[in-house]
């Protein structure tokens, strides 16, 4: 049997050498950027993701817009927390729902909230755009791919940008530099719960 000596003695071999590896791959990367990050997949706790994003930027002074896709709840804690502290939000607040009916105000309405998109993706004393939802435009055909694309693209350098949304289109997870995908192991929905105030939304 090891004595306690000799586990000790191994578990900090160990944990030397991760801590080299480590350290090496900290001081390989070296490249400062505005990034894409897509947060996408069928588990709960994209949007959240999202959002601790931008109250993580908002707590480090920087500044950041949040586009809401689609027509959610009336309410948003977040949007109530992070609207104190000087973040603008351009909400889809008609239109777009998940039983939707009129494609054509649908459309509309996508556009409209979009312009704002735009208006952020252009606007460099921005640090961070949160595009919540903005998977959906996509899947549904409401925006063309090739604005959405041509706006990531000409955004400010060093511009942060979120996209959350289930299904991801395969040309913006091409263009993103992280990329998480969450999986549904279980969610309490299924078994009868309804959405809770403060940590559904
Ligand atoms: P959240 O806003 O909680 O981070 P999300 O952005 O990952 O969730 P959405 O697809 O945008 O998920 O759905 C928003 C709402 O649907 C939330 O109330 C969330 O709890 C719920 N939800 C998310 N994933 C699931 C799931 N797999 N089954 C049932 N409900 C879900
Ligand atoms: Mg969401």
């Amino acid at each position: 049997m090891l004595t306690e000596e000799i586990k000790q003695q191994r578990h900090q071999a160990r944990q030397q050498r991760l801590k080299a590896q480590v350290d090496a791959a900290v001081a390989r990367a070296s490249i400062e950027k505005g990034l894409l990050l897509v947060i996408t997949g069928n588990g709960k706790g994209k949007s959240t993701a999202g959002f601790g994003t931008v109250a993580r930027a908002v707590g480090h002074g920087l500044t950041a817009a949040v586009v809401q896709f689609i027509k959610g709840s009336w309410e948003c804690g977040e949007r109530n927390l992070l609207q104190q502290h000087g973040v603008e939000f351009s909400v889809m607040a008609t239109g777009f729902t998940w039983d939707t009916q009129d494609k054509a105000a649908d459309i509309a309405a996508a556009e409209l909230v979009w312009q704002d998109a735009e208006r952020f993706l252009a606007d460099d004393s921005l640090d961070l755009v949160l595009l919540d939802e903005l998977t959906y435009m996509l899947s549904y055909h409401y925006l063309p791919l090739e604005r959405i694309e041509q706006a990531l693209l000409n955004r400010p350098a060093k511009q942060h940008v979120v996209i959350t949304g289930r299904a991801c289109h395969r040309r913006l997870l091409e263009l993103a530099d992280t990329v998480s995908e969450i999986a549904a192991v279980k969610h309490a929905f299924d078994n009868g719960v309804k959405a809770q105030r403060g940590l559904d939304w």
